[in-house]
């Protein structure tokens, strides 16, 4: 076990904070045992809050910190490959001959290394919380237990899962993992940890498979974390198959609910997002890669409007969820054809949908400076050009603010980052390791390819 012990009693300012409601020039958080205790004037916390350790905001932008709704820490290191042949015609194709042939070429250190790359880079990027999906099928057992390694040492707050899934037949040992270590968690609990039940997506899972899902998840007070409809293929597979659509085949299980994250939504049709929204299922937008799959573009605008929350995730492509709300806010108005998009609709995602997301999965207070909620802030080094307050903050984070800009980062009121100093992880080391990971990956990947061509 690697928690901190370092207080988590923490003054910083001064600053101009955004809870992010309300803004307060001048002012300064304070942290009391992990959770916002006061958002006032500097003078007064000052006084109020002695023999507190300090965080110099140096009069920066303080806002809560980021989440991220979806992503993939295990493709860290596919990061800068080449996938020999010709390249990938559609979704599923591209799944055959990079993510699934990723998966079972890791190592149970290959799982570290690409977590620790994934993690500091969430920190470099202002993120605090996510919500991970893991797949590693030659190192199953044991690997949600080192990613939690992994996020307990750095520092921030993560939902793992591991994705079962029947492609390699390996449904039993996905649902394994995610018993064993969601009882792990209840006899050794984790501030920074919680779990899901996690399931690829419905073209690769059977019935018994997804039945076995819902039935553990059920006994094990998990909630589930699957793909749905991310591409037309596992709409059409479904149909083929099961003679209905995915969210028709969720509802089936009895796996829809307030407590199910489904990521993408891309192809849902107007009554299974009458489902989801009567269900309360939670959505995940993942705009980037939506486009770098070349999958189309998830109807938000209708979920929204029919009252389905829909948060924000970057799906592995990024661990910068500034720039994915940046690529939401421009994709909405291009896909639209209407500039109008990106503005409240991508702010609604970004902002209270992906907090709800987050709060929900963990069962916490998460994503606003405020009394009782988690302590987790960005400082950003921010000199703006024109005036910032509440009213334009949104168009300063699409048109001005980035992650060059976080400067200090803290979660649950420990110091992950001071002044671009990472204070928990040697980044050098990381990527060190994570390169030398990567050689014996890569080359897995290519000798499990030239097999299957000479099997062929
Ligand atoms: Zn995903």
């Amino acid at each position: 076990m690697t928690e901190n012990r370092e207080p988590r009693t923490l003054l910083v300012g001064p600053g101009t904070v955004f809870t992010p409601e309300r803004c307060v020039p001048g002012g300064g958080v304070w942290i009391r045992e992990g959770r916002v205790e006061r958002v006032g004037e500097w003078g007064e916390l000052r006084r109020r809050a002695k023999g507190v350790r300090l965080l110099d905001a140096r009069g920066g932008i303080i806002l809560p910190g980021f989440c991220n709704a979806h992503t993939h820490l295990y493709s860290a290191l596919a990061r800068g490959m080449s996938v020999p042949g010709a390249p990938a015609r559609n979704f599923v194709q591209i799944l055959e001959r990079l993510w699934w042939r990723l998966d079972k070429a890791l190592q149970e250190e290959d799982v570290l290394a690409s977590a620790m790359v994934g993690l500091v880079e969430c920190v470099r990027c202002g993120v605090t919380t996510i919500i991970d999906h893991h797949a590693s099928p030659n190192a199953c057992a044991g690997s949600l237990d080192v990613i939690r390694g992994a996020v307990e040492k750095v520092g921030l707050r993560a939902s793992l899962c591991y994705e079962v899934s029947d492609r390699d037949g390996g449904g039993r040992e996905g649902i394994e993992e995610s018993v064993r270590f969601a009882r792990t968690l209840r006899t050794r609990p984790s501030r920074h940890v919680g779990a899901l039940m996690g399931v690829h997506a419905l073209f690769t899972v059977s019935d018994d498979t997804l039945q076995a899902c819902v039935a553990a998840a059920r006994e094990e007070g998990l909630g589930l974390h699957l793909h749905v409809s991310e591409d037309r293929a596992d709409v059409a597979r479904n149909v083929a198959r099961y003679g209905e659509r995915p969210v028709m085949r969720l509802r089936r299980h009895g796996a829809l609910g307030p407590r199910t994250l489904a990521a993408h939504c891309v192809h849902v049709d107007g009554r299974e997002i009458g489902l989801l929204a009567r269900t309360g299922t939670l959505v995940a937008h993942n705009p980037e890669s939506n486009m770098n799959n070349a999958v189309g573009y998830a109807p938000v605008g209708e979920m929204l409007r029919r009252g389905v929350t829909v948060g924000l995730g970057t799906d592995g492509m990024t661990a910068d969820v500034l720039r994915e709300a940046k690529v939401a806010a421009l994709v909405a108005r291009h896909h639209g054809r209407d500039p109008r998009k990106g503005w409240d609709e991508v702010r609604r995602i970004a902002g209270e949908g992906t907090r709800e997301v987050v709060g929900r999965v963990l069962g916490d207070k998460i994503g606003r400076l405020e009394k009782g909620w988690s302590g987790d802030l960005v400082v950003l080094d921010y000199d703006p050009p024109t005036r910032v307050g509440v009213e334009n903050l949104w168009g300063h984070l699409q048109f001005g603010i980035d992650a060059r800009h976080v400067s200090s980062v803290v979660a649950q009121g420990k110091v992950l980052m001071r002044e671009r100093r990472l204070t928990t992880v040697d980044e050098r080391e990381v990527m060190e390791r994570a390169r030398e990971r990567a050689k014996g990956v890569w080359g897995r990947m290519k000798n499990a390819k030239q097999a299957m061509e000479n099997g062929k």
